[in-house]
């Protein structure tokens, strides 16, 4: 199979004819050759973005929404095909693939389209003048997206800055390019106007530098790590291009000593674990209130052994592959880390040798680590995959300095059986997204992002809305 690229409603090859390999991480073996594209294709990718622009600002925004919902429609007839092939370019587990990443891509066109439908314009009556602000179109914008979520991220980009009426030059991850390409064929099957979206493929100091350097895209929306945040950030802020920013993370589970132990255990569980603990909500250092610490570690143990780590395709796997195994080494040199760092692991801590059809495969045993310092590396740095550790603390305000020791601030989750006490340790926490006695628990009208060096700027309902758009303001006096 030969991914290519998607440029004014059409797939075509590379200018150069470069491509690289994808591999399926839960088998090791090569599913497809994808563009390895260069600045010009970016180039092309922009004219058309270019060409198109005024045809679709120009839309009434019924219409836009219209094709939003066709979109949607499009891809729900495609539900069962997106999961399976998410799930072999990702390595994750087909049920997670279907709950998560399949349905979440079809609702993130959904709720836009009805967010918007009857969106009004703001009004400021003065005694003597009206303000009306209205939502410009920006022009062509950029998106450059991560491998962990790849068709939900991408849409949960492209379903904004689409209705708001911009057109779109978007980089995937080269190591999933295999659901965006999907999306294309769809757009194709709907007779979706050609140019408004452009996927080009490859890789990100390539295709996606000349995405950010590129003078006519004036928008730059990024989900990725840090360290790529700050290349993005340093190459279109002087440019005076928007940009927002969803970056790593290193969220704390806390778990106060009036918790409901077996559901915490439980929610800590699958908040370090879920996607091979490489979702940037991961709760991958959970912090234990010394009074309750033994009773949880054995209930959390439990229900880490009872995680069924296997074959991405059936239907009963927990944990799948890794993304790749390259990654995996990564992970597991974290592990050799966290060994040097005094830390003690309770359960875990190796690379898992399945039987075929996955003896090649990236998979890791989820890693529980006790004992290591707050301050250590391991405890302090994004690892994004299925390591968690354990920390002990003595009362409220300790759990709080604790769970801010990071330089991210992106997620979180407090266990406990006093609401307004968990609501109150929840607003001291340094971070964007907090959740009591939840974990992964969404409701797409509310802000999407983090602090500190988890990101600038947030998505989600208005907000997506308000970046994806030039606010305007006009001032009419009326006497
Ligand atoms: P990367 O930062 O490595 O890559 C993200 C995207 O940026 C990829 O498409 C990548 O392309 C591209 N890229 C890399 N270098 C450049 C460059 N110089 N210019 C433009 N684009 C570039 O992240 P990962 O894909 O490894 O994803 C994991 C990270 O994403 C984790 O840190 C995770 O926390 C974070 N994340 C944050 C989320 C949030 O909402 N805050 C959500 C999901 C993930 P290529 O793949 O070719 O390198």
């Amino acid at each position: 199979m030969q991914i290519n690229n998607f440029i004014e409603g059409k797939f075509v090859p590379p200018l150069d004819g470069n491509y690289l390999d994808n591999y399926n991480p839960a088998t090791g073996t090569i599913t497809s050759r994808i563009a390895n594209s260069t600045r010009k294709d970016v180039e092309l990718a922009v004219q058309a973005a270019q060409n198109s622009r005024h045809y679709w600002a120009d839309l009434p925004r019924h219409e836009r929404v219209d094709w939003l919902r066709k979109i949607a429609r499009a891809l729900e007839s495609r539900k069962d095909e997106i999961a399976s092939i998410e799930s072999m370019d990702t390595g994750k587990p087909i049920n997670l693939a279907q709950r998560v990443d399949a349905a979440r891509s079809i609702s993130n066109f959904e709720f836009f389209a009805d967010h918007t439908e009857n969106l009004p314009d703001l009004e400021f009556k003065m005694a003597d003048a009206t303000n009306y602000v209205i939502r410009k179109p920006i022009g062509i914008v950029g998106l450059i997206t991560p491998w962990n979520l790849p068709l939900y991220l991408l849409t949960w980009k492209i379903a904004p800055a689409l209705v708001m009426g911009n057109t779109i030059v978007a980089k995937p991850s080269e190591l999933t390019p295999l659901t965006a390409n999907l999306l294309c064929e769809v757009l194709v099957s709907i007779k979706f106007p050609p140019g408004v979206i452009n996927i080009v493929h490859g890789l990100g100091p390539g295709a996606g530098q000349a995405i950010l350097e590129h003078p006519d895209i004036k928008a730059i929306s990024f989900t990725g790590g840090t360290s790529t945040g700050k290349i993005v950030a340093k190459t279109a802020a002087p440019m005076f291009k928007k940009l927002s920013l969803e970056l790593g993370g290193k969220n704390a589970t806390i778990i106060l000593d009036d918790a409901d132990l077996p559901s915490a255990a439980q929610g800590a569980a699958r908040a370090a674990f879920t996607n091979s603990g490489q979702v940037c909500l991961c709760g991958s250092r959970i912090l234990v209130d010394t009074k309750i610490y033994d009773e949880f570690m054995s209930l959390f143990i439990n229900e880490v052994a009872a995680m069924k780590v296997g074959n991405p395709t059936e239907q009963d796997t927990d944990i799948g592959s890794v993304i790749s195994l390259e990654h995996m080494e990564k992970v597991l040199s974290y592990i050799e880390l966290a060994k040097q760092e005094g830390g003690k692991i309770v359960s875990g801590g190796k690379r898992l040798n399945l039987p075929e059809p996955n003896s090649n495969g990236a998979f890791i045993a989820p890693t529980v680590v006790t004992k290591l310092s707050i301050d250590s590396r391991c405890a302090t740095e994004e690892i994004f995959g299925p390591v968690a550790s354990v920390h002990q603390f003595t009362g409220d305000d300790e759990a709080v300095k604790m769970a801010n020791k990071t330089e991210y601030g992106l997620a979180g989750s407090i266990w406990t059986s006093d609401l307004t006490r968990g609501r109150s340790v929840a607003k001291r926490v340094e971070s964007g997204i907090l959740w009591v006695n939840t974990w992964l628990h969404r409701d797409l009208r509310t802000p999407f992002g983090g602090l500190k060096n988890s990101g600038v700027g947030r998505e989600g309902g208005d907000w997506s809305l308000d970046f994806f758009s030039d606010l305007t303001n006009i001032c009419v006096k009326e006497d």
